[in-house]
């Protein structure tokens, strides 16, 4: 399972944890989007301006054509929470000799020794990232994917 935890937290992970977590693909827009209010239109045949914000009397240029998708949980920690919460990934605070970082895994590894949380390898799915939301991303895979 090493590709996944080669893979950057972005569109790639995102829609990789969207198919396992519903099962098809995600949704991938290519719009133009009115940078003043957001509104989305997929071709500009008719006009360059923002039709939304010409109702107001603005004049707003569209932004060229971009991919845009809803779902977001390798950058967004609301979104990687809940997939933790679905799962039952523990999400843990670690100081190593790489710096501050975030270490996802199965809950059922996490033991508590005392006053320290003692952590032992249950199905390979400790992982260490950066963020929490890859590193949470990355565990959910791992748990699935195993089964
Ligand atoms: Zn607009």
């Amino acid at each position: 399972m090493d590709w996944i935890l080669n893979m950057e937290a972005g569109k790639e992970l995102d829609s990789l944890v969207h198919k396992v977590l519903y099962g098809y693909d995600m949704n991938i827009r290519h719009v133009h989007v009115c940078p003043n209010c957001g509104w989305e239109c997929n071709d500009l045949e008719t006009s360059s301006r923002c039709q939304a914000c010409w109702g107001n009397g603005e004049r707003v240029t569209m932004d060229d054509s971009e991919e845009m998708y809803n779902f977001h949980p390798s950058t967004d920690m609301n979104t990687a929470f809940k997939l933790a919460n679905l799962e039952g990934i523990a999400v843990i605070p670690q100081s190593s000799d790489k710096g501050f970082r975030w270490y996802t895994c199965d809950l059922e590894s996490v033991h508590y020794r005392g006053g320290e949380i003692a952590l032992h390898k249950y199905k390979d799915t400790g992982i260490s990232c950066d963020s929490a939301a890859e590193a949470i991303c990355k565990c959910y895979l791992q748990v699935k994917m195993n089964r």
